[in-house]
């Protein structure tokens, strides 16, 4: 019988990265030709998404990424060259700094991420302190906590509640990031509520439509297979999570593996293997799965079989300044 390959439907892309990467697109398009200053034609804070091959493929087009808003040039906020936030979202203060110089903001934020950052401002207005799950350092945990620093308490696991006071007629919510494990998150929450019973829930999870999808197909996949192989990079968050959400129903059988292409592909992982589960995290374009399944058959994994969980059917609009503008050929 030949090796087989089981991939997870649905896997990769989700609404909120592809608007973010066509919003850049759809700019990088409509700057056309070079510039007669050298400018380049858009600046992009940070990773538009997180996902190394996007990021070097909007480069070559003309994108130029920074780090902070301090290494865009004045003469480029001068001359009106937009500036990109990404799909994770940023602080106030990063908004000031642009308003300040006068930068023309293009604002790629997923709208998921925005609804975040508004419940913070909603129930910081009703006088709520919030306990924000997410990870220390991440672009979106970033932006989220800068709402109001002094309000928003982030945790990372359920073994941080204890560093947590909060007196018995503190009004408190929890709020979460996009694309955390919905298992481990339970477990934190389950810990929160066991030390702080009052603690409300937002009205729906903050977890996103993308993530929890992901991981429930990869929950299947992992259990029909003996090894995984996560296609994303290791800065994405919800990459890193399916490889863990993987791992745990792989359990004691088999490995499951994150690579940013075929090529990180050690050979020696599919020795003995039958069957290898394939998913790629929400920043990751398709063309680098199907290197992995091409990688794979070469193996001798010639089956291909896929276990569709869900159809998804979202899609976000560009963000209003771009919506005019024509569409990138895709
Ligand atoms: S993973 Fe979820 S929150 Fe993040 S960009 Fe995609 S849809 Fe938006």
């Amino acid at each position: 019988m030949a090796k087989r390959i089981v991939l997870a439907d649905p896997r990769g892309f989700c609404a909120g990265v592809d608007r973010a990467i066509l919003t850049v697109q759809t700019i990088l398009k409509a700057a056309g030709s070079l510039r007669e200053d050298g400018l380049p034609p858009v600046y992009v804070r940070r990773q538009i998404v997180h996902n190394r091959h996007v990021v070097e493929d909007l480069a070559a087009q003309g994108a130029v990424f920074v780090q902070e808003l301090a290494e865009v040039p004045d003469a480029a906020a001068k001359a009106g060259i937009p500036i990109v936030f990404s799909a994770h979202g940023v602080s106030p203060t990063v908004k000031a700094e642009a308003a300040a110089r006068g930068m023309h903001v293009v604002d790629a934020t997923c709208p998921l991420v925005s609804k975040v950052h508004r419940e913070v401002l909603r129930f910081v207005k009703e006088g709520y302190e919030i306990v924000y799950i997410g990870h220390k350092g991440h672009d979106e945990a970033v932006g989220v906590v800068g709402e109001n620093p002094e309000h928003v308490h982030l945790i990372e696991h359920a073994g941080d509640v204890d560093s947590l006071d909060f007196a018995p007629d503190t009004k408190l919510v929890l709020l979460s990031q996009t694309t955390l494990s919905i298992d481990e998150t339970a477990g934190t929450i389950a810990a929160l509520k066991a030390r702080f019973p009052w603690i409300k829930e937002p009205p729906s999870s903050d977890i996103c439509y993308a993530t929890s999808n992901r991981q429930a197909a990869v929950k299947l996949v992992a259990e029909r297979s003996d090894c995984v192989v996560i296609v994303g990079s290791a800065n994405s968050s919800n990459s890193v999570r399916l490889m863990e959400v993987a791992q745990d129903a792989l359990g004691e059988r088999g490995v499951a593996h994150r690579v940013d292409d075929a090529g990180e592909m050690d050979p020696s992982w599919f020795d003995g293997v039958e069957a290898v589960g394939v998913s790629s995290g929400a920043s990751v374009p398709d063309e680098l799965v199907s290197g992995v399944i091409a990688s794979l058959r070469d193996r001798g994994f010639t089956d291909v079989t896929s276990v569709e969980t869900i159809k998804e059917n979202m899609h976000f609009v560009l963000p209003a300044e771009l919506r005019r503008q024509p569409s990138p050929a895709r």
